[in-house]
Formats: C-alpha cells, sequence, structure tokens
C-alpha cells in the first residue's frame, strides 16, 4: 500500500496529454463562424444537441466547445436548452427507436431557419451501431439533414469547420441539402 502511494505521488500522471491546438487558429474559426453566423442571421448562433442514441464520445467533443480551453460561448456561439431557441440542432448517435419520436418532435419544435447536422459516424449511417435491431439508422432516417461531420468522434475543431460550412454555404432559411464537412 505505501509503495503504491508513493509511486503515485511520484510517478507521472496516467491521463492523456492534452491535443496540441493552436489557440489562435480556434479563435479565428469561432470568429469567422460568429461572423457567418451575424451575416446569415442577423445575430450569434444558437445550437440545441440532441444525443439520439449516441455512446457519449461525441458528446465529450461536443462539450469540450464550451471548456476552459475551447470556450466558443466567448464568440456569441451559445448552447441552448430548447429547440424553440435554436438554430442548429447537432444530432449525435444512431437513431434509436427509443429517439425516433423525440427527434422528430425536436426537429418539428425548431423554428425556420433551421439546419440539422448529424454529427459523428453513427450518425451518419449507424456506424457501429448499424444494424442493430435498436436502431433505426442514420439521422436522416428520421429528419432532413443538412451537414454530416464524419469521425469517431469529431474533434472540437472540426465541429467548428463543419458550422462555419455550413453557415457558409447552405442557402438562407435551412435546406435538406446533405454534405460531408
Ligand atoms: S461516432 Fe463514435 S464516438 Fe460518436 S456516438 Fe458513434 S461510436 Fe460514439
Amino acid at each position: 500500500m505505501r509503495k503504491l502511494l508513493l509511486e503515485s505521488f511520484t510517478g507521472a500522471p496516467l491521463t492523456e496529454r492534452p491535443p496540441d491546438v493552436d489557440d489562435g487558429a480556434v479563435a479565428e474559426l469561432a470568429r469567422a463562424l460568429d461572423r457567418a453566423a451575424r451575416r446569415r442571421l442577423g445575430r450569434s448562433l444558437t445550437i440545441r444537441q440532441v444525443d439520439a442514441g449516441s455512446c457519449n464520445g461525441c458528446e465529450l467533443e461536443i462539450h469540450a466547445l464550451n471548456n476552459a480551453f475551447y470556450d466558443v460561448e466567448r464568440f456569441g456561439i451559445r448552447f441552448v436548452a430548447s429547440p424553440r431557441h435554436a438554430d442548429v440542432l447537432l444530432v449525435t448517435g444512431p437513431v434509436t427507436k427509443n429517439m425516433r419520436e423525440a427527434l422528430d418532435r425536436t426537429h418539428r419544435a425548431t423554428p425556420d431557419p433551421k439546419w440539422v447536422v448529424a454529427v459523428g459516424d453513427c450518425a451518419v449511417d449507424g456506424g457501429v451501431f448499424a444494424g442493430s435491431y435498436a436502431v433505426v439508422g442514420g439521422v436522416s432516417a428520421v429528419v432532413p439533414v443538412d451537414l454530416h461531420i464524419p469521425g469517431c468522434p469529431p474533434s472540437p475543431t472540426a465541429l467548428l469547420k463543419g458550422l462555419l460550412a455550413l453557415l457558409e454555404t447552405s442557402a438562407s432559411g435551412g435546406s435538406n441539402r446533405s454534405t460531408k464537412a
């Protein structure tokens, strides 16, 4: 026991090193996203995240956008609690049968203009859960998807790049166009 305690006090931490992310590049990306939102919507972007059956790996990366490291709220990009306040639905996971109706109702509760972004490989086509008896499939099996951001999970930087591409290229008022970031 004493040896174990000594090792834990003197040994190197067992956690992984944080990723090498260029803080300036992240800030510029978030600023560009805020500018695009103001051009498109006349105000900052609001996002409602929907976990439609994810393993929560994608959520960890999405949550990172709000941590002290990325802190995208300083650029006006906000996660909101209600779809009625959202411009973008950020949907993760294969859509489980239990979440199909909730996702559909959330989509209908979101006012136009709105965009749906399918985040992660599972949200694209079911990913590792494809074919499961509990899964409907990718997000587009339930609601129209405007953008797919692949990855398992995609990084916070990939999420910002995807949202920026969406606002810069999509038609005003939302669209049913499906693209990959
Ligand atoms: S894409 Fe990967 S991290 Fe995201 S929900 Fe699927 S298995 Fe989890």
